[in-house]
């Protein structure tokens, strides 16, 4: 979930709202509070550890459409962007906290270098660490159950 061209594309889409922003971070939606979501793993599974910031991205009235990147962490400016699309009461708490709990991974469970010099984000280490969210399986079956929610048609 951190390529970048998607980030990229986001960046430009973006842009232009995000200029009438006092703020470059804006955590509390209309239903979940990224701030807290990610204060609680940060305790339940970091031992307090991490410093990235958080914020939503894009629009909640705009449905993803071909893309559906939930989540993107850069590695850069260490912030975790979450998609305002699940600013909603339909995406149960389980869920966004998994999507949340994936972007924290990132940024202690960095890319490795494979073969041909490729990187693999989503790596064994990353896999297994991200099973030890305690709702992973429920997150799973919710997210193949609801895909068409992240696709405008
Ligand atoms: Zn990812």
């Amino acid at each position: 979930m951190i390529l970048k061209s998607i980030k990229n594309f986001f960046r430009k889409k973006t842009a232009i709202r995000q200029k009438k922003r006092t703020s470059s971070t804006n955590t509390l939606g209309q239903h979940y509070d990224l701030k807290s979501i990610y204060d609680f793993l940060n305790d339940s599974y970091f031992e307090n550890k991490l410093n990235l910031e958080i914020t939503w991205f894009g629009s909640a009235e705009r449905q993803a459409r071909r893309h559906r990147k939930l989540g993107l962490f850069c590695f850069h400016s260490n912030q975790i962007k979450i998609h305002r699309l699940l600013d909603r009461p339909l995406f149960p708490p389980y869920f966004i906290s998994y999507v949340v709990y994936h972007e924290m991974l990132h940024s202690v469970c960095p890319p490795v270098k494979a073969k041909k010099g490729r990187f693999r984000i989503h790596h064994a280490d990353f896999k297994a660490r991200e099973k030890e969210f305690a709702e992973y399986g429920n997150a799973k079956r919710w997210e193949q159950e609801n895909k068409k929610l992240f696709f405008s048609r």
